[in-house]
């Protein structure tokens, strides 16, 4: 049996590079990737953390990676060893009545990778292989001179953006907020700019602030202690739109307060249980609130017309480089906020 080098959760705050089994080919229509860049990612600090219901110790952990293709299976030829592709950062059937309609985040057989508990687990990108299932609907072609970092933002970060932007439907007159400047946030606030929109950015963390001001976009640095109250936002005028990139109650209370009457919100940022809103309130004022999940499988045509838009800000939103050894340690610094988003170099070994 091949082993190879993978990163695997091991328990709340446990994250090892271990010797695991290389995947195989199980169905007709998988593919078996060669991983040569991995990222990291926001919600892999979830998993980190052990917050993640019934993960499994032993998954193999990454969303977002790029790579070559080793070997498909007999239903998608095209797929041809060597092809250098990027990967949506979950799979879906592409059969069901949500795949057709082309909402592939809702199809009823979605998984995440490098995910487990939750759903059946299905191990991730930090690893030389990873297969991917339905891996005609997952894989797209990466030209052979792009930029691997572009491949990893159109897993996850930027259909994340463009589908908070897109439902926003924001005229260049517009004021739009964008509380938290991690990599969903400072995106959104940058693509947003290029439209024409004028976006503020809040952002507790000092250093993630001088990050988004680096790349020319306004920031406001608030209290590490949000929701921002009434007064706060009172302070900061209200917007016509929000987008929340942080999560949980915090951002989404904030980016609600930003409003003005009849304003619309945007959640991107990871939601996962109760809490208390006034329900009221919004209802009296006319708000608007949308979920969103970017879909990097139906946003396929839209990702490829933003990719070189994103260009001046590779190097903002990929701050550090690692190899696979130094992703446990890595998460930890990312845990304390000290740490923005990695590029991890897979070493190319034994071949
Ligand atoms: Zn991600
Ligand atoms: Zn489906």
């Amino acid at each position: 049996m091949s082993t190879m080098r993978a990163v695997v959760w091991a328990g709340p705050r446990q994250l090892r590079l271990a010797e695991v089994a290389q995947p195989r080919l199980v169905a007709p229509d998988d593919a078996l990737l060669r991983v040569r860049h991995a990222a990291t990612c926001g919600t892999d600090l979830h998993i980190y953390r052990g917050a993640v219901p019934d993960f499994e110790p032993g998954t193999v952990i990454g969303h977002e990676f790029v790579g070559e293709v080793a070997a498909a299976g007999p239903a998608v030829p095209h797929l041809r060893p060597g092809l250098r592709v990027r990967c949506s950062d979950f799979v879906a059937c592409g059969q069901c009545g949500a795949c057709r309609r082309g909402g592939y985040a809702q199809c009823l057989g979605r998984r995440l990778f490098g995910f487990s508990g939750l759903q059946p687990r299905l191990d991730g990108g930090m690893a030389e292989f990873v297969r991917v299932p339905w891996a005609g609907t997952a894989l797209t072609p990466l030209p052979p001179d792009a930029d691997a970092r572009a491949g990893l933002l159109a897993a996850d970060v930027l259909p994340t953006a463009l589908s908070a932007l897109a439902r926003l439907q924001l005229a260049p007159w517009e004021r739009l907020a964008v509380v938290g400047a991690g990599p969903v946030g400072t995106l959104t606030a940058f693509l947003a700019r290029a439209r024409g929109v004028t976006p503020l950015l809040l952002e507790a963390s000092p250093a993630r602030a001088a990050r988004a001001r680096a790349v020319g976009l306004s920031v406001r640095e608030v209290a590490a202690r949000m929701p921002l109250s009434d007064s706060a936002a009172d302070l900061l005028g209200r917007f016509d739109a929000a987008v929340d990139a942080v999560g949980g109650e915090q951002g989404l209370r904030s980016a609600l307060a930003l409003l003005r009457p009849g304003g619309r919100a945007a959640g991107v940022g990871v939601q996962a249980g109760p809490f208390a809103v006034d329900w009221g309130a919004l209802m009296q004022r006319q708000i608007s609130l949308h979920f969103v999940i970017g879909d990097p499988i139906g946003q396929r045509a839209e990702i490829d017309a933003a990719l070189p838009s994103c260009r001046p800000v590779l190097d903002a939103m990929f701050p550090d480089r690692l190899p696979l050894a130094a992703v446990p340690d890595y998460f930890a610094a990312l845990e304390r906020r000290e740490r923005f988003k990695a590029v991890v170099e897979i070493a190319e070994e034994g071949q």
